[in-house]
């Protein structure tokens, strides 16, 4: 089956890290776009962008970069995305529609929202997909394959606009769905934003331990907590600003969740093993759900590859044949 033909003619990224250049490596290889310009705070990422050949055109200021383009998507962190919209608003071409991917969504559009002029399309985006990693080294193209992308269009949004992008992030090969706002951050508060806060919280609380215990620690990993490292390990300034855009919504999830270990806690001050085990067995049913409809790997132990039995050691205790 042939591709369709580009969606958007010119692409502006601004910031180019993990999801701005999977974005830019995504277009390019499915040729959703024609142009690509991109803009990055530092020299250094734009120095970067250049050399990995992510941009027709890396430009210094992020007013520059949106120059003439119909599609802006704003890849920076939430708690920047108010200031860049704030300096590129000015610049955006009547008709461009402009987007973001914010891992949080009402704040974006408070922030976001007053500096888009009147005749540009604003509709806010979250591509449910990443990794621990930052940078425009960490991007790659099959970031979105198989992800959901939640479109999250003000109630008086064109709706061949809504449609034209969601066509652009299923070409990148996200599956895409429209909520309003409040509820994309409801709903991540208990997909996302509290499983992160729950791996930050174990593991600072084992490096708040004795030395001695630490390196036991690290040493074990593997029995469960070096799964909860790599969640913990993701970067700090987007993390930050999540927890500060979404205040509200993991509050209340985080009032749920105590709630639920509190009632774990006393089943195990109790010895009430029933009550563990159909708490267990509820959860356990959860991971089979996630993996039936393709959101993980059916693969043991997360796929990981396993190394090969020990070569030949000394054996001590070798019986020989006649024995
Ligand atoms: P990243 O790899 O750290 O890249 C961030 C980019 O934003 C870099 O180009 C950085 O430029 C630029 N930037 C940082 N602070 C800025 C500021 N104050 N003003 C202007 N530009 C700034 O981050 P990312 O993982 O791509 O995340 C970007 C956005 O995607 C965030 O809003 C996040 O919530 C969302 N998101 C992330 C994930 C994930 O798993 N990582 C998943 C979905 C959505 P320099 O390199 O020059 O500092």
């Amino acid at each position: 089956m042939s591709k369709p033909g580009p969606i958007f003619n010119h692409l502006a990224l601004i910031g180019v890290g993990l999801i701005g250049s999977s974005i830019a490596r995504a277009a390019r290889a499915q040729g959703a776009v024609r142009k690509i310009t991109a803009s990055a705070r530092s020299p250094a990422t734009r120095r970067r962008v250049a050399e990995l050949g992510l941009a027709d055109q890396v430009l210094e200021t992020n007013a520059a970069a949106v120059d003439g383009a119909d599609l802006v998507i704003v890849c920076v962190p939430v708690g920047a995305c108010g200031e860049v919209a704030r300096e590129i608003g000015d610049r955006l071409k009547p008709g461009a529609v402009v987007s973001d991917v914010g891992s949080v969504k009402a704040a974006i559009v408070r922030d976001m929202g007053p500096h888009i002029p009147n005749g540009v399309h604003f509709v806010p985006a979250h591509p449910v997909a990443g990794t621990e990693h930052s940078g425009p080294d960490a991007g790659f193209a099959e970031l979105f394959v198989g992800r959901w992308c939640i479109l999250t269009p003000p109630d008086n949004a064109d709706p061949a606009v809504i449609e034209r992008l969601a066509a652009f992030w299923r070409l990148l090969g996200a599956n895409v769905e429209s909520m309003p706002a409040e509820h994309h951050d409801l709903v991540l508060a208990i997909t996302s934003h509290l499983p992160h806060l729950i791996a930050y919280t174990i593991v600072g609380t084992a490096d708040e331990l004795a030395e001695v215990t630490r390196s036991e620690v690290l040493k074990f990993s593997a029995g469960g907590f070096r799964d909860f490292t790599r969640i913990a390990a993701s970067d700090p300034t987007m993390w930050r600003d999540v927890f500060l855009a979404n205040k509200d919504a993991v509050l209340e999830m985080l009032g749920t969740f105590n709630e639920d270990l509190s009632q774990l806690t006393r089943a195990i001050r109790r010895g009430d093993g029933a009550a563990l085990f159909d708490h267990f067995t509820r959860t356990r049913a959860i991971r089979r759900g996630i993996v039936e409809i393709g959101q993980d790997s059916p693969a043991p132990d997360f796929g990981r590859a396993h190394p090969g039995l020990p070569a030949e050691l000394p054996r001590p205790y070798a019986v020989s044949d006649e024995n």
